[in-house]
Formats: C-alpha cells, structure tokens, sequence
C-alpha cells in the first residue's frame, strides 16, 4: 500500500468538517484539522501535509490572507492549497487563485465528486496537464 497522505483541512464551520473528515477518512487520508489560522500554523510547525483544504470565509484571517502567508513560508509554501469556497463568483475563483491557491472545490460539497477532485490534487503538478516543455 502507498504511504497514507495527510491532509490539513481548515474551516471554522464545525459541520463542515465532520462532513469532510467523514469522506476523507473514508478514502484512508489521515486528517488534521485547524478552526482558525493560529490552529493552521500550530500544525504546520509539527507536520508537513501533502495537502491544505482552505475554507475562505473565516473570523480573523480569512482564507485568502492565509494563504497569502503560507505560500510565503519556506518548507511550507510548496504544499498545494485548495479553497473550498462558497463564493462561487468569477471574481472570487480568480482571488482564491491570486492569494496562491492551487485550485478550489466549491461549496456546498458535491460529495460524489469531492475524493476524485482531492485525488486531482494530491497528484504531482506533471500529472496534471502543466507542463513547461
Ligand atoms: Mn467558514
């Protein structure tokens, strides 16, 4: 079996992270859990995860200001970032992508859909049609 993948999910919203760790476990992700930037940072000191789920609509620093931060962050900022965002506005994806997101899964969660866009993710970027010649 592959190493099991770790995966940093942060949201405020308390249901939306039952129903995320719900799929995730699931799929035999290993799950981390922050409900604000400080829980975020405090996890990222210990460990490195393979993958950010980032809710965008927070109190104090919202989503796009901390992934600002964190793309700044030597050891950190190579993680891909995906917003999970209820701002479904043109304008809003293009700000998930401007703050440093690699991507966004819309909310409410398609859970039919949301592994395999999870599993798109955690793919190295070569596998995902991005190539530099
Ligand atoms: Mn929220």
């Amino acid at each position: 079996m592959p190493p099991q993948k770790t995966i940093l999910h942060i949201e405020d919203n308390f249901e939306n992270r039952v129903l995320v760790r719900r799929l995730l476990q699931s799929a035999d992700y290993q799950v981390l859990e922050a409900e604000n930037a400080l829980q975020a940072i405090n996890h990222l000191r210990r460990v490195r995860p393979d993958l950010i789920l980032m809710d965008i609509n927070m109190p104090d620093v919202d989503g796009y200001t901390l992934t600002a931060k964190l793309k700044t962050i030597p050891g950190i900022k190579q993680i891909p970032i995906v917003a999970i965002t209820a701002n479904a506005m043109r304008g809003d994806r293009e700000k998930t992508l401007r703050a440093g997101c690699d991507g966004y899964i819309e909310k409410p969660i398609d859970i039919d859909t949301f592994l395999d866009k999870v599993a798109y993710f955690l793919r190295p970027t070569t596998s995902r049609g991005e190539f530099n010649g």
